[in-house]
């Protein structure tokens, strides 16, 4: 009896080291495309080090249960409200605490600050860069250049914020100046804090400059407080188009743009990653030629549901759908009715899909071919 209790508490410990280690087995789910990995990023959220209300090992705990592959805690340089509490000096020490539970988790944990000015410039995260305390300077265009000189990716947080200037989003001649000294990468087109900010100003700017599109929950409360997980919603994070699992895989594909932004079923993104994204996650399946129409089945692939209406002015032969959502991980049957009733082979669908934005405000367009198997 002794020697099986023994033999028993060893195995205990093994297990609760096993667990600990493995990746969450609700990691969200979204295809790959283009021979690269699809990570899931939140690079802006805040703990007690700043102004936020958790501790750094619950964000990585938070994210854990999410199934995101990296976060970053990027506290604010200039605005540390409980510092007389438990605030140190040091601006690394957030990021120091998160570590050891991010590799326990299996958290990608990216280093990253909120260098927070008045606009212009605003406030921008730098992200990746080895030491924090270099940001802590009185004029901000050191401060940019101390993240730059570390090699660190600048994002430029919530540009259409209306605390800082109402109405849409402006781009003033500081920011032409970061762009020009590369000081400026990414954009916020998505911020989860403020309610339903996608700014479309800065989604043209990201096509126009060539910078990463990027979506972040800017967290501050328990992600539970501000996120109903029981309904499905998801916090607001970024895609990662990344050659590997890896943060300078990660840092990679950020500054080769190819990211996108991820809230609440919508994707914003360039169109040559979302077409992949949409190619890789519906599939058509099961096409049934019948006297003047079409069957089909439509499955989605992805974690994200995919919302699809008709191109307007076009398909005027055919008729179909108004609008249609195959849900995550699941399919729809469909039907399509030949209007010139001609016995046709196959058919072409010219659709959008709405929640895929390729252009400021408005869904992708996309072809469906229904060729009966
Ligand atoms: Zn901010
Ligand atoms: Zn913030």
């Amino acid at each position: 009896m002794t020697k099986r209790i023994l033999f028993l508490f060893p195995c205990f410990i093994l297990l609760m080291v096993t667990t600990g280690n493995t990746q969450n087995p609700d990691q969200i789910r979204i295809p790959d495309i283009l021979g690269y990995k699809t990570l899931t990023f939140d690079p802006h959220s805040h703990t007690v080090f700043s102004d936020g209300l958790v501790w750094p090992t619950v964000r990585v705990e938070e994210a854990w249960r999410e199934g995101i592959d990296a976060i970053s805690l990027s506290e604010h340089i200039e605005y540390r409200p409980f510092q007389r509490d438990v605030v140190v000096p040091d601006h690394n020490r957030a990021y120091d605490v998160a570590r050891p539970a991010a590799e326990r988790r299996d958290i990608l944990l990216i280093r990253g600050n909120e260098i927070t000015r008045s606009m212009p410039p605003g406030h921008f995260n730098a992200l990746f860069h080895e030491d924090s305390n270099k940001l802590a300077v009185t004029e901000w265009r050191d401060a940019f250049r101390a993240a730059r000189e570390q090699g660190a990716f600048m994002l430029w947080n919530h540009p259409g914020w209306n605390n800082q200037q109402p109405g849409p989003a402006q781009w003033h001649e500081e920011h032409t100046w970061l762009l020009e000294n590369d000081m400026l990468h990414g954009i916020e087109v998505i911020n989860g804090l403020l309610p339903n900010y996608y700014s479309p100003e800065a989604h043209q700017w990201c096509l126009d400059h060539g910078l990463a599109i990027i979506g972040s929950s800017d967290a501050h409360n328990p992600m539970a407080m501000d996120i109903d997980f029981a309904s499905g919603e998801r916090r607001a994070m970024t895609l990662v188009f990344a050659e590997e699992r890896s943060i300078p895989a990660i840092k990679e594909a950020m500054m080769n743009q190819r990211t996108a932004a991820y809230f609440d079923d919508i994707i914003v993104g360039r169109e040559e990653h979302l077409m992949a994204l949409f190619q890789e996650s519906i599939e058509i399946e099961s096409v049934t030629r019948h006297r003047y129409s079409f069957s089909a089945v439509l499955k989605n692939h992805s974690d994200i549901p995919v919302v699809l209406t008709g191109k307007p002015g076009a398909n005027e032969t055919a008729e179909f759908f108004h609008k249609l959502t195959i849900p995550s991980q699941g399919s729809t049957e469909i039907y399509i009715s030949d209007l010139n009733q001609d016995n046709i082979e196959e058919i072409t669908l010219e659709l959008i899909v709405e929640n895929y934005l390729s252009r400021p405000g408005q869904g992708m367009p996309v072809q469906l071919t229904f060729r009966p198997d």
